[in-house]
């Protein structure tokens, strides 16, 4: 199982906290957008109203100023007469100046004494538009009182709307008491009706000053100013431009007319006018003036939002917060559980991987790469700890075979089974693993008291013993291996395993079946043989090759029946080299495939050319193993045979009994296809291999040659003599021929012929020839026709 950083539980936890201090940040900013939303809006409507509120109080202050003045005019002690009245408003140009203003006047306090003298007054300067007529004053209400407060100067707008007649006695009117409130306190009074227009009473005493007490006051009053204004309109010229505000006036000192009457509120505020309209939950503004206090404007309305009023917009980034933040939670999700499925499809991947590309995958075991790194750890521990690493190539003899008789399904079970039984015979701390084909490596750490080589053979043995492969057929097997040792001190693990390689070589060109341990000459031979390989690729187009031959005769007679091609290099630098120095890594580089086709139509060009002059004499042709498994070979042949006009029968292929028995059913189906063609076939080197005579008989074989060891051995090796016996004897039985190799003295060719052999070669005859010294040869010796009999058999 593997694990991933993140767990799905994590995940969870992870989004919901996202989403958690998603909403938690997105309820705080939207409040901190709405208090900002609503600062905002009371900033613009505080300076809006501010705006629309001075204007308004501004008129007020200046009317209050009129008042002031208007006072100062009548109370100064010169006669003001209703024209002087006039031309001083229009001088000071009040209608324009003091917008809203209405009306403007002074009512007189007249005490009953003084009502004729007064009435006389307002005779002679009568208020405009208020004709008096004759007779006396017209009180209204009718009197007598002790005095009376009547208009005496008036502006003429004002007169016909608010002046009922000339005898209206102000401080009589029923409930009003505005006038001796104002016389009383020395104060500015008001008065209002309709909610619109204003009175606004300024008292005048007689004396120019204000007097201290109320009993003086009363003494001392002259009149009052009168100054009616509009309110309302001064309201709705402030509000011009400003929806949404309400405007309204307040006044302290102000008596107000309702629909029951006059009501006095003295002292307390009441309204006296408003304009304009501020729906809903409106924001108010109060601005006092100060004039005495006693103006009261107050601005109140919805502040100009728009649709979006600061709750609305506090909505939405609530809305949009929560929005994003479960966007956000559903993209952290999405991501993480993405990012986690990623992850761990690329742990899973990379662990598959790394897998593959560390093991191999037939057998499970670590690959070349892994056991280099096995390798490189191991040497490192090797240096802290004193000890040493053994490094053990190991190649499987003949392993091709087993695939080639029993399938491929076979040699794969058989190389897995390999596999487990070298982990089976080595310690848990070793490591084995396979670095191709039939090879495999053991790694395995070496303290004091571990004798390497005893492991090497422990493998060898364990390895003979039978394998019990395939289904449903078993087959027994047991395998012999080569192996090349290393041990320890190297820089890398290269340097190990490519001197554990250099030592399985060894191993196998010494005869295979054992373990060799690497020593440092074995490099050169290596190279040696690394640089030959590559000459020897130069060696055919370059025509470095050559042939020579040596013959076979009749050893009764010593006359040529047939000659033996052997294969020379004449190697650039080395000089002339025979084929033991090249022949091996010809077979196992594969070059000699073509190096044999080379030899093959050669030979037979050769053997033609002197059947003019030797008829019948034949050729015999060394072919490899390698070149027996090769499909191409039978083609081969036919085409030497058929580019030279040699006759078939002429050609002998000598094989090597080792050859016979890497894959015998192979090999025989393709000597028995060679056998078609007419050629004959010869088994070389017979007693170095293992194969029985009676194994023999399996092969279409013409001829078998003794090998020059037990040739060697005539007279000098105990029993040498009769397995020769026995051999041409067995031979003869199963019809074929024996040629003797190796025949160097003459009491070995009188052994030989006595014993049955009729053929022969050696040194004692001839050694291998160029074919200009073999034509003399043949000339001199080929003359006997039974010689020339015996080759065609
Ligand atoms: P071989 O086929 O057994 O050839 C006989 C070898 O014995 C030759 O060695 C020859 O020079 C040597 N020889 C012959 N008479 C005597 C003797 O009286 N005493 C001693 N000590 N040696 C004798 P050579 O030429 O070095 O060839 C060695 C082997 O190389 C051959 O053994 C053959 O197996 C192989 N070979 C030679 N030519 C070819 C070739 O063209 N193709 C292949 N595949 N193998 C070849
Ligand atoms: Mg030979
Ligand atoms: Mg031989």
């Amino acid at each position: 199982m593997l694990r991933t950083r993140s767990s799905p539980r994590g995940r969870t936890a992870v989004s919901a906290v996202v989403l958690l201090v998603g909403l938690t940040a997105s309820v705080a900013v939207a409040i901190g957008w709405r208090m900002q939303a609503v600062r905002q809006v009371q900033h613009s409507f505080a300076a809006q109203a501010a705006g629309v509120g001075s204007a308004v109080t501004t008129t007020l202050l200046r009317m209050d100023d009129l008042a002031w003045q208007a006072r100062v005019l009548i109370g100064s002690g010169d006669e003001v007469t209703n024209t002087r009245l006039a031309s001083w408003y229009a001088n000071i140009d009040a209608a324009t100046r003091y917008p809203g203003i209405v009306g403007f006047g002074y009512i007189e306090f007249v005490p009953a004494s003084r009502l004729a003298p007064f009435t006389k007054q307002l005779r002679r300067d009568p208020v405009p538009g208020l004709p008096l007529g004759f007779g006396p004053l017209q009180l209204v209400p009718p009197g007598p009182r002790s005095y009376y407060c009547i208009a005496r100067l008036a502006l003429a707008a004002a007169v016909n709307r608010y002046l009922i007649s000339p005898g209206l006695d102000f401080c009589a009117i029923q409930g009003i008491g505005v006038l001796q409130s104002v016389r009383d306190s020395g104060q500015f009074g008001a008065f209002t009706f309709n909610r619109r227009i204003v009175a606004v009473f300024a008292p005048v005493y007689r004396g120019g000053t204000d007097p201290s007490t109320v009993a003086r006051r009363r003494v001392q009053i002259a009149g009052v100013v009168t100054e009616i204004f509009d309110v309302q309109s001064i309201l709705r010229q402030a509000l011009a431009g400003h929806r949404g505000l309400k405007l309204s006036v307040s006044r302290r000192d102000v008596r107000l007319s309702t629909s029951s009457g006059l009501a006095a509120r003295v002292g307390t505020l009441s309204t006296i006018a408003s304009a304009g309209t501020a729906p809903g939950s409106a924001l108010t503004k109060r601005l006092s003036v100060d004039a005495d206090g006693r103006w009261m404007v107050t601005v109140s309305g919805s502040p100009q939002t728009g649709l979006l009023t600061p709750d609305v917009q506090g909505s939405l980034v609530l809305g949009a917060g929560a929005l994003l933040s479960v966007f956000a939670f559903l993209l952290v999700r999405t991501l993480s559980r993405g990012r986690a499925r990623a992850i761990r499809t690329v742990h899973e991947q990379t662990a598959q991987l790394r897998y593959m590309a560390l093991h191999d995958s037939l057998t499970g075991l670590p690959n070349r790469r892994l056991l280099l790194e096995r390798a490189d750890q191991m040497l490192e521990a090797a240096t802290r700890e004193s000890h040493t690493v053994t490094a053990i190539f190991i190649d499987i003899d003949g392993f091709k075979g087993v695939n080639d008789s029993f399938g491929h399904a076979v040699g794969d079970d058989l190389l897995r089974a390999i596999g487990r039984r070298l982990i089976g015979t080595l310690r848990s701390d070793d490591t084995v693993g396979r670095i191709g084909g039939d090879e495999f490596v053991v790694l395995a750490a070496a303290g004091p008291g571990r004798d390497t080589g005893q492991l090497a053979e422990r493998l060898l043995d364990a390895l003979r013993e039978p394998f019990e492969l395939g289904e449903p057929d078993t087959v027994l097997l047991s395998v012999s291996a080569s192996l090349g040792l290393a041990t320890g001190d190297r820089a890398t693990a290269e340097d190990l395993l490519r001197d554990a390689d250099v030592a399985l070589y060894s191993a196998k060109s010494s005869g295979r079946d054992r373990h060799v341990v690497f020593r440092q000459e074995m490099h050169v031979a290596l190279q040696e043989r690394v640089s030959l390989e590559n000459d020897l690729r130069m060696a055919i187009a370059g025509a470095q090759l050559e042939l020579d031959y040596q013959p076979v005769v009749e050893l009764s007679s010593g006359s040529v029946i047939g000659a033996e091609a052997l294969l020379r290099w004449q190697h650039p630098t080395r000089g002339r080299l025979d084929p033991g120095e090249f022949i091996l890594i010809a077979e196992e580089s594969g070059l000699v495939v073509e190096l044999g086709s080379w030899v093959i139509a050669r030979a037979c060009a050769d053997a033609a050319a002197w059947q003019s002059f030797a008829p019948g004499v034949g050729v015999s042709v060394n072919v490899s193993a390698r070149q027996l498994e090769d499909e191409g070979l039978v083609a081969t042949v036919a085409h030497g045979l058929r580019a030279s006009g040699l006759a078939a029968r002429t050609l002998t292929l000598e094989i090597t009994e080792t050859a016979l028995m890497q894959d015998p059913d192979h090999i025989a189906r393709r000597l028995e296809a060679l056998k078609h063609l007419g050629v004959r076939v010869a088994i070389d080197d017979f007693g170095t291999g293992y194969s029985s005579l009676a194994y023999l008989h399996r092969f279409p074989v013409d001829s078998l040659k003794i090998d020059r060891t037990f040739v060697a051995g005539i007279g000098k090796t105990d029993g040498t003599e009769s397995l020769i016996r026995s051999l041409i004897q067995l031979s003869e039985s199963l019809g074929i021929e024996t040629v003797a190799e190796g025949i160097e003295e003459e009491p070995q060719r009188r052994l030989l012929v006595k014993e049955g052999c009729r053929r022969g070669q050696g040194f004692l005859f001839a050694r291998p020839l160029p074919t200009s010294s073999l034509h003399a040869f043949l000339r001199a010796n080929s003359e006997q026709p039974s010689a020339r009999a015996g080759a065609s058999r």
